[in-house]
């Protein structure tokens, strides 16, 4: 598999030593901490025992072939949001991998909403009870202008599956001493989005997530 890394496509052969931590209220200052508790649970998806993915389906939304432009016109955006699932399948982790289905059958919901106030947003779901989603969805903007270009949707797409996939925004000690205080490595679709697809820190953290191995 490859990772977009410094603008290029290259191959990881070597452990890469990642100067951020996952930082919001459902994880602990440390990368991948989670205890399965209230306090630091895991939200991902889950994965079988013995590190194989589990399969997931995303399904589109007919509103997704219809998003606005900014010029007064619409584009599909679907063929964008195949490419960047398969993107995510292309990374060789114990992460989920997905196949496209009906929008009715999908683990994965992709839709467009009147939302003026994101240009976009995932969340997963759980209906059990535990930490771990059943389900989850990707509302796109249909306030937004920026549908007009595969390279713009891509970058946006991409992050919010990382977030999908339990990645949230990235925040790193620059050790000035004011503690965590820079966001975004730029290695990531959470810090910059990548109209290719998940880069370096992307696949360490997804490799962190689902095979629990932190880097
Ligand atoms: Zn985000």
């Amino acid at each position: 598999m490859g990772i977009l890394y410094a603008g290029n496509w290259r191959w990881a052969e070597t452990p890469r030593a990642v100067a951020w931590v996952q930082y919001t209220s459902n994880f602990a200052k440390y990368p991948y901490a989670c205890t399965h508790s209230q306090t630091w649970p895991c939200e991902r998806w889950p994965t079988l025992a013995n590190g194989l993915s589990v399969t997931r389906h995303y399904g589109i939304a007919s509103g997704v072939t219809q998003m606005p432009t900014g010029t007064g016109g619409t584009r599909d955006v679907s063929g964008d949001v195949r490419f960047m699932f398969n993107q995510f399948n292309d990374v060789a982790a114990s992460n989920p991998f997905f196949y496209e289905t009906t929008y009715s059958a999908a683990d994965v919901k992709v839709f467009s909403f009147v939302d003026c106030t994101a240009v976009a947003r995932a969340w997963g779901r759980h209906s059990d009870g535990d930490h771990y989603y059943d389900w989850g969805e990707v509302k796109l903007s249909t306030c937004s202008n920026l549908w007009g270009s595969s390279d713009a949707t891509r970058g946006t797409l991409c992050h919010e599956i990382d977030h999908l996939m339990g990645l949230n925004h990235v925040w790193w000690d620059d050790n000035d001493g004011n503690g965590i205080d820079n966001v975004g490595s730029k290695a990531t679709c959470i810090g910059m989005g990548s109209p290719s697809g998940p880069r370096i820190d992307d696949v360490s953290a997804l490799d962190a997530v689902y095979s629990g191995v932190v880097p």
